[in-house]
């Protein structure tokens, strides 16, 4: 066996379930295996490398950050993140106001932390949150508790309490199961891990009218969906409505670690001084990472590229894969293939022999988060892979 993999395997907690693979760089749409051998990325280390590896953008601006500083905590102020929040408003809730956590977690964390403090001092002494279920909101004990996932949170109990789950896309649902405790509705506005289901359009804009009608936030967790993936910026605007708070994770840094909870002024101004922090949360190195990032999408207009090509990706999928798959969900290049058979897993593994990175949710569920940069050519790559990989699983 490989020297990393064994390594792994004795001092590693076993909590991963890898595929034997060691990378050891990476270029754009591409990575290498330490072997040399050459993959096409259609899955972005799950949705983070949107703008591709080894961004010479991003390089330079964390390259100039380093020489310059790297960390002295949020008791002081820095350059990188007040231009970043500032960049982030202005892309998103207009008049809002920015909070940075390290990762997708913790950006909910922040956002379920901003409910209860605006809900409590609004009156509900025990503020409750309703979120959907088969949706994934992270893994520390919060959001395990918020994420709507039985099997998952069964192994941890006793988890926090203040959430309660509806189906997705069912506004009866929803309705039914508001209190006077209820504070906030927080989705996905298309499921991510629980195996790319958008919302449907007149669902998301009752929900909205919803929140208003009886005074609750809305919250949209875009973690997954944020900037650019689904053809634009943020998912939400694909709907007509807008979230009171929203937090993105996933491809804000390219990489470098980074969270972010932005929110209408009206809710952030409850958090006191002291009352949320985060040490390493919005420093310099991963704040100009996501300033060189959101430039980068921006000049090369990925929002719009994501769209066009996830478009005609979707009907390569269709045209050259029908036979083997049932229905292509998702919006832009964030994307699901239903598969006929209950051969999801054996195609990824079967797709990676074959240089081409995807992965599956469940066996029926073939999931596609390629870098945003990607053109025709490669996608004509990828579909005649999985075609092979098809055709070899019968
Ligand atoms: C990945 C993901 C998270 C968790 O992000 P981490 O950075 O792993 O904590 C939360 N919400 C959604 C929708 C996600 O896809």
């Amino acid at each position: 066996m490989n020297k990393i993999i064994e390594l792994e395997n004795k001092y590693h907690i076993q909590t991963y379930g890898r595929f034997p693979v060691v990378f050891v760089k990476g270029k754009k749409q591409y990575l290498f295996d330490h072997k040399g051998k050459k993959y096409l990325d259609f899955l972005s280390g799950l949705g983070v490398t949107s703008i591709g590896h080894s961004n010479q953008a991003v390089i330079k601006a964390v390259e100039n950050q380093l020489e310059k500083l790297t960390h002295v905590s949020n008791l002081f102020y820095t350059e990188p993140q007040a231009m970043l929040a500032k960049k982030l408003v202005e892309i998103s809730i207009k008049n809002g106001q920015v909070f940075f956590a390290n990762s997708g977690a913790e950006a909910n964390e922040a956002a379920v932390k901003l409910v209860r403090r605006w809900a409590k001092i609004g009156g509900r002494a025990k503020p409750e949150i309703i979120t959907a279920y088969n949706s994934f909101h992270g893994r520390t004990l919060k959001m395990l508790a918020a994420t709507g996932q039985p099997e998952k949170q069964k192994p941890f109990e006793p988890l926090p309490p203040g959430f309660k789950h509806v189906e997705f896309n069912d506004i009866k649902a929803l309705k039914k199961a508001i209190t006077s405790q209820t504070a906030a509705v927080m989705l996905e506005v298309i499921q991510g891990e629980g195996g790319v289901y958008p919302a449907d359009k007149k669902y998301l804009k009752d929900v909205g009218a919803l929140c208003k009608q009886k005074k609750m936030l809305l919250i949209f967790d875009e973690v997954q969906t944020g900037l650019a993936r689904t053809g634009k910026l943020f998912a939400y605007e694909n709907y007509e409505v807008k979230p009171d708070i929203l937090t993105v994770a996933k491809a804000l840094g390219n990489g470098f670690p980074i969270g972010a909870c932005i929110a209408s002024k009206k809710v952030t101004s409850v958090f006191k001084k002291g009352e949320h922090g985060s040490t390493f949360g919005g420093g310099p190195i991963p704040c100009s990472a996501a300033l060189a990032v959101l430039n980068f999408m921006q000049k090369k207009k990925l929002s719009k590229k994501a769209a066009d090509i996830g478009k005609y990706l979707k009907a390569l999928i269709n045209d050259e894969l029908g036979d083997h798959i049932e229905e292509i969900r998702g919006l832009g290049l964030m994307i699901g293939i239903k598969t006929k058979k209950k051969i999801a897993s054996k195609v990824t593994n079967k797709a990676l022999e074959k240089g081409l990175i995807v992965n599956n949710i469940g066996e029926q569920t073939v999931r596609l988060l390629p870098p945003l940069i990607i053109g025709k050519k490669d996608c004509k790559k990828a579909v005649i892979i999985l075609k092979k990989v098809f055709r070899e699983i019968g």
